[in-house]
């Protein structure tokens, strides 16, 4: 797998960021009241266009990257010929019981990529979202949308983004942020097929609905979740609205990150949490490097990977493999929210089904889905 070693530049004055803070911005902004009073805004289950994008790549300039991430390319991936045969089924530690319906997360995951693509501002991603506002607020969610607009890096125009903020547990200060994107890439610019990479259908199963579908599973466990953190699901648009090298990734995810510092929030963020390609069929996951690297990531990275040794989660093996430029760079870089990424960065042998037409539920299930909860939903009720 080799996409070469881009360095996708986020400039704003490249794209240019109209910024048009919408409700979300209000909410976020919302001075005084509680997350679940912001949350309601009125039309909050309205739609706008999202994009979406891929994970790993290479970008960010902004700030307090290590010297030696900044200064190096992120290597796209290694991939040395892994090839996980081995599938083993999750012992669990005593008599826990895995609270995480993977079946149901599977058939979110497939209802979410039947609507077909979800690219940032199209029809797909409107109809992800009036999903998804519908799916949080049953669930007890409290869903505000944050809008604004990016510059669409092939035609120019004006692109409508928004990212989705679901609150649990307002009342709690301490709050806890896990991220997915729910945009997908406009191409599968990666597949093996030469024409496909500019004409084909991407659907992102595992790129794109994974993240969303966990989430949305999870939501049926946060109502009950004790613990003293507060969690707010954010899905984020843009995040790889990317037709070519120099396209900026992460724009939700960076425009986020902005508001979060200029427009400050009456509660704050002890960590964050980036879900990403977490529904491989052959599930490994790594930890990824600037995540354990970075000095204020690395305890939650280790209190991550311990609950699924605790769990008897072997598919995430606790040693570093692969750097990877994720929406967790700009939560944690701009928004300085220590966040790490879980992704399981080989999707198939040498990552041969990222960013191709082979991005299909069939590479994926709930099993996967499952265990990938369960380990988050552990460290979200004992994190102290
Ligand atoms: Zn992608």
């Amino acid at each position: 797998m080799s996409e070469p070693e881009n360095v996708w530049r986020n400039n704003l004055p490249e794209l240019v960021l109209l910024a048009s803070v919408g409700m979300i911005g209000l909410l976020l902004l919302g001075g005084t009241r509680s997350p679940a009073q912001r949350g309601k805004t009125p039309g909050g289950a309205n739609v706008v266009g999202g994009t979406a994008g891929p994970p790993r790549r290479i970008n960010d300039l902004s700030s307090s990257v290590p010297a030696r991430s900044a200064s190096e390319p992120a290597k796209l991936l290694v991939d040395a010929d892994v090839r996980f045969a081995e599938w083993t089924t999750p012992v669990s530690a005593g008599s826990q019981a895995n609270p995480i319906d993977g079946q149901r997360a599977y058939e979110y995951l497939k209802q979410i990529c039947a609507i077909g693509p979800r690219i940032s501002g199209t029809p797909g991603m409107q109809r992800q979202q009036q999903l998804l506002a519908e799916h949080f607020d049953k669930l007890g969610g409290t869903v505000a949308w944050q809008r604004f607009r990016a510059r669409h890096p092939r035609s120019g125009q004006p692109v409508p983004m928004a990212n989705l903020l679901v609150h649990w547990h307002a009342d709690r200060q301490r709050r806890i942020l896990l991220c997915a994107h729910y945009d997908t890439r406009p191409l599968p610019d990666r597949d093996r097929n030469p024409g496909r990479r500019v004409s084909g259908r991407f659907l992102g199963a595992n790129d794109g609905a994974s993240g969303v579908a966990l989430l949305m599973e999870l939501g049926h466990q946060m109502p009950q979740l004790d613990s003293p953190y507060g969690v707010d699901f954010l899905l984020v648009d843009g995040e790889e609205l990317v037709y070519g090298r120099g396209d900026p990734y992460f724009l939700g995810s960076e425009w986020f990150a902005r508001q979060y510092v200029q427009q400050p929030l009456p509660y704050t963020y002890r960590w964050g949490v980036v879900l990403d390609m977490v529904a491989d069929a052959d599930l490994q996951i790594f930890q990824e490097k600037n995540s354990l690297w970075w000095r204020d990531t690395r305890p939650l990275v280790e209190q991550i990977w311990s609950t699924a040794a605790r769990l008897g989660v072997k598919e995430f093996v606790a040693r570093p493999k692969h750097d990877v430029r994720d929406d967790h760079v700009k939560l944690r870089n701009i928004a300085k929210i220590p966040t790490c990424n879980i992704i399981d960065f080989d999707f198939g042998a040498n990552n041969r089904y990222w960013h191709t037409e082979a991005d299909t539920p069939s590479k994926c299930s709930g099993e996967s889905l499952a265990k990938v909860g369960w380990v988050v939903y552990e460290w979200l009720r004992t994190t102290p």
